[in-house]
């Protein structure tokens, strides 16, 4: 590292320090100052002791009266402090007997706290102090005082004197850091440099308004949030550009297979279907890897699209890999695929983590030689052991976001000669508009954006389970008069047991209640041939209730069935119940969905359910999602980067987002020396992650 960034130029700062300071991700001068406030005090005023109120934080002097060690349940000391307005209690719980030694009858205390009603009037806990000597009147705070993210064995204080020295070098201009961002666009957006936008931010004058600091608009912030965004952007293209130096296979066929599958089916395909369909095509034509993604709302169609996709490839003599998830989503891809492509002449494969023994090498070697041409299954399919023969296009059927480096080694599996094949994901739920365009900036996006004609609306309505009786009966006479209905059970439990438990009761309790009807049991537990048994069997309507744990979530597709009541829905996000519900409403007869909420729902509970009754629209229900749980619960970020935002916030930011986009492009185009350090500056730690 370049000794002008070395932490011990620091006063202080030895080894253990340091140690400590790595812990808090600074192990640089420069981190150091990128270590930003997270709230700021106001300390510019003395207030008189006699006029503060309870949760009132404030800085006070007075006179210490008397220090006494209380011995009570926790031993504590208690220092009287007065002046001229009123007296008030210091308590400390951890101290040593230097620190009450300081505390003498007639010292002069200044001290920072909230105050809080105690056992002996207004008290403050553990305020941070600061002995005057001999009559000295030091002069109150001048700037608001900086609160950092700390951590155990390195105090404010402390940070706030290290910050100090740091500050110093970068007055004096003695720590080497670029301002990376091109002049004219500080000058177009009025943002400050980066020196001024740190100084400014560490140690803000006092008549700063505090609302515009604790809301992120003042403009030193912005200027840090726009650089953190546009990192982030950056580190996407450079992962981009990564996959697609290696060029792809050009696939260019006539499309006779892809005509001769349009015309097996009972259906034509929707004109959003057509027109993702071409995007595709025009993609796959291009000597580059396709890196493109499609959302759909459930049910509108993307297994067909994946299928039409998947004809070009298998047409142009390359093999073709279709994962999913799970694997109950897996088999129901395997199930549709092997339908629509064996009478057309195309071999399909399997392959889950489930598959062993003599089935799991035939799967093997069919893929290796090439007899499969259309390879379905789970995350097996990545696997080291796992060799293609000429791999030409993978699609991804995902749940949460694919690791970015799992995507840098499907280059492995394709056997191209050193070329990638091509990629479609599919995303199994609408992403909220902010996160698609920071978390999957690396994709080129299409949006399917019309259901298949003939669907009924899904009619939502929500019921406590003090009614649950009312929702069997009404259970039953749905089945006799010839519908079929899911009863989902859900539980929060991480124990796949456990769920699989709560799912075979509720089975045991429904058979009991309701003899006359076929109830069928499904989860994760079962063998994937029982699980597939009785999903035959109830797709042949040879079942007319299914108990079901959440394995049902995706893939499953019956027509008939047109009631679903869900367990407990206040345990689930919201798009996952969105993702559940989209199993209804699949046939023409109009569908209905119970959301059976234990009582009593807390108040965000009953606006996430209101949510789920008041819209289908899968894009609004994920941005409320959002809005309700954050962008970590959301996509499951552990993989993408988007937890370690240091400044920036997706949900406040989002608005930035289609700016520093166009940004991005730029820099990458013209000042293609910043790329490397931005991303350096603000994504260093992650980066080195994902690229394990
Ligand atoms: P999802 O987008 O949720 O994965 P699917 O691909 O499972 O949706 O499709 C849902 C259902 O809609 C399936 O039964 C499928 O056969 C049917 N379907 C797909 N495209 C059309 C279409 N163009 N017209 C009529 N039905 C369609
Ligand atoms: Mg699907």
């Amino acid at each position: 590292m370049d000794a002008q960034l070395d932490l011990t130029r620091l006063k202080g700062v030895g080894p253990k320090l340091k140690e400590q300071l790595q812990r808090l991700n600074i192990q640089s001068l420069s981190e150091l100052l990128f270590h930003l406030p997270f709230r700021y005090e106001d300390r510019s005023r003395i207030q008189p002791i006699g006029s503060l109120n309870h949760q009132q934080p404030a800085v006070v002097q007075g006179e210490v009266r008397a220090a006494d060690v209380l011995m009570g349940k926790r031993r504590s000391l208690l220092v009287k402090l007065a002046d001229h307005t009123g007296t008030i209690s210091l308590r400390f719980y951890h101290f040593n007997a230097a620190q009450k030694k300081q505390f003498q009858r007639g010292a002069l205390v200044r001290c920072y706290g909230e105050a809080r009603r105690g056992a002996s009037g207004l008290e403050l806990y553990h305020p941070e102090y600061q002995i005057l000597q001999d009559g000295q009147e030091e002069l109150p705070d001048a700037r608001l005082t900086p609160v950092y993210p700390a951590t155990e064995g390195i105090s404010q204080q402390r940070l706030r004197l290290l910050m100090e020295q740091a500050l110093e070098f970068l007055r004096a201009d003695s720590v080497p850091l670029t301002d990376l961002l091109p002049p004219e666009w500080l000058a177009q957006w009025r943002l400050p440099t980066l020196k001024q936008a740190l100084l400014f931010l560490h140690q803000p004058p006092t008549d700063v308004r505090l609302e515009q600091l604790m809301t992120a608009s003042h403009p030193a912030q912005r200027r840090l949030i726009l650089e953190e965004l546009l990192a982030h952007q950056l580190s996407m293209h450079r992962l981009r550009s990564k996959v697609q130096q290696d060029g792809a296979p050009v696939i260019q066929p006539d499309g006779s297979l892809r005509q001769q599958l349009i015309d097996s089916l009972p259906f034509s395909p929707t004109g959003a279907q057509q027109r993702v369909t071409d995007e595709i095509i025009a993609d796959l034509a291009k000597p580059l890897p396709m890196l493109r993604l499609v959302q759909g709302d459930v049910g509108s169609g993307k297994t067909l699209v994946a299928a039409l996709a998947a004809c070009q490839a298998l047409q142009a003599g390359y093999q073709v890999a279709l994962m999913a998830p799970t694997e109950i989503l897996a088999e129901q891809h395997f199930i549709n695929m092997s339908r629509w492509f064996e009478p057309l002449g195309v071999k399909t494969g399997w392959l889950a983590g489930k598959t062993r023994g003599k089935a799991r090498n035939q799967s093997l070697a069919d893929i290796a030689n090439g007899d499969a041409r259309l390879v379905i299954g789970t995350h097996a399919l990545f696997q080291d052991e796992v060799q293609f023969s000429q791999l030409g296009l993978v699609i991804i059927d995902e749940q949460h976001r694919f690791g970015v480096h799992q995507r840098l080694s499907l280059k492995e599996k394709g056997n191209l000669d050193g070329q990638s094949p091509h990629q479609l994901i599919m995303t199994a739920t609408p992403i909220p508009r902010t996160l698609a365009m920071s978390a999957y900036a690396d994709l080129d996006t299409s949006i399917i954006d019309e259901l298949p004609p003939g669907r009924s609306p899904i009619q939502t309505v929500t019921v406590s389970d003090n009614r649950r009786e009312e929702v069997i009966y009404r259970v039953a006479g749905a089945c006799q008069n010839g519908a079929q209905a899911y009863w989902v059970c859900t539980l929060i439990e991480e124990s796949e047991a456990l769920q699989c438990q709560a799912a075979e009761n509720t089975a045991a309790e429904l058979i009991e209640q309701l003899p006359h009807l076929r109830i069928g049991l499904v989860h994760g537990r079962l063998k994937a041939q029982e699980k597939a048994a009785i999903m035959s069997a109830f797709k042949a309507h040879e079942l007319d209730l299914l108990v079901a744990t959440t394995v049902i979530e995706v893939g499953v597709d019956v027509p008939n069935a047109s009631l679903m009541v869900i367990e407990n829905p206040e345990r689930l996000g919201l798009a996952q119940l969105h993702q559940l519900r989209g199993r209804v409403g699949r046939g023409s007869v109009a569908s209905h969905c119970v959301l059976l909420y234990k009582t009593p729902l807390s108040m965000t509970g009953k606006q996430r359910l209101q949510v789920m009754r008041d819209s289908q629209d899968g894009f609004y229900i994920a941005e409320q999602d959002l809005m309700i749980r954050g962008p970590g619960e959301v996509l499951g970020t552990r993989q993408t980067g988007l937890q370690t935002l240091r400044v920036a916030d997706l949900q406040r930011d989002g608005e930035l987002l289609p700016a520093v986009r166009e940004m991005a492009t730029h820099l990458w185009d013209n000042h293609p020396h910043v790329v490397a350090p931005l991303i350096d500056r603000w994504l260093g730690e992650a980066e080195r992650f994902a690229a394990v």
